[in-house]
């Protein structure tokens, strides 16, 4: 076997190009560390594919945030090691928006308010922002089939035509914010969303939004990754792989019964770092 086909088969070829049983998202040995140098995220690796729900859980602070906002291009976030892949292409040098022009798309846990600013209008400029970038040039999405598309996503995941015409985020409810988040993502039609739903706040009905928003969208044209200190949203959608994440650190993977073995016992199991 040459060396060259056993790194394909291995996922690992550098550079863009067809790979043999490349994931859409890949994930290789990622190093992140803040901006006084901590490491943060210890070398992880994960592969998400469309057509895919992977949970990541873990305990307050294992750095599951830092991880999405990685992801994402956050500048406060140094990649020191490893790679992101997305259909092949390294996404490190990208910034931000052209991550997302890829189809990369990323919940915030807390959404910021955008007063004067509704949600039509945003959705529209993030809308037009990522057909600029794809056909390099403006190319703003014709106002009857952008009010069409709207009402139609806002249709089909119940949220109230009420809220097309407010402020975003401003004076919303929890449940509200995450409603247009979900939102946001079926307008947006992003290849792999990332939804850090982490650690608190989130009621049952929010839940319950977003995992409808989840189930409904995820299909041969969206992946997902889910970030999660509890097993409550896992409830209402069902992973397909369950990554348990301990101290910057992927320490188990399974189905989804692994995020039942949690709920029961905890992530004391892992040690002292899990506590
Ligand atoms: P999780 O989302 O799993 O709760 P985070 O990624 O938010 O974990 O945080 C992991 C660690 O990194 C924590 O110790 C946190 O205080 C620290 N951290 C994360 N982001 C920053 C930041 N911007 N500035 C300083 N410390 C940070
Ligand atoms: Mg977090």
């Amino acid at each position: 076997m040459s060396l060259d086909l056993a790194q394909a088969l291995a996922g690992h070829v550098p550079g863009p190009g067809p790979v043999l049983t490349m994931a859409l998202l890949e994930i290789n040995n990622l190093h992140v560390a803040l901006e006084d140098g901590t490491e943060i995220v210890k070398g992880v690796d994960l592969a998400v594919d469309q057509n895919e729900i992977h949970a990541i859980m873990g305990p307050n602070g294992s750095g599951k945030s830092t991880l999405a906002y990685a992801l994402m291009g956050h500048p406060a976030y140094q990649i020191t090691e490893g790679e992101i892949l997305f259909g092949g292409e390294d996404l490190v040098p990208l910034a931000a928006d052209e991550r997302a022009q890829r189809g990369l798309f990323l919940a915030f846990q807390y959404p910021h308010a955008v007063p004067g600013v509704t949600v039509t209008s945003f959705l529209r400029s993030a809308i037009n922002a990522i057909r600029k970038a794809r056909a390099g040039e403006d190319d703003p999405v014709p106002i009857p089939q952008f009010r069409k598309e709207l009402f139609a996503a806002m249709d089909r995941l119940k949220v109230s035509r009420e809220l097309a015409s407010r402020y975003l985020n401003d004076g919303f409810s929890g449940g509200e914010k995450k409603r247009v988040e979900i939102l946001q993502m079926a307008m947006l039609n992003p290849k792999i969303a990332v939804l850090d739903e982490t650690d608190s706040g989130l009621d049952i009905d929010a839940l319950r939004i977003v995992a409808r928003g989840v189930k409904e969208l995820v299909g041969p044209e969206m992946g997902a990754l889910v970030i999660t200190h509890y097993q409550r949203i896992l409830n209402y959608v069902t992973p397909d792989y369950v990554h348990v994440f301990i101290d910057g650190r992927i320490v188990e993977e399974g189905g989804p019964e692994l995020a039942h073995t949690l709920e029961a016992e905890g992530y004391e199991r892992y040690g002292k770092a899990a506590a």
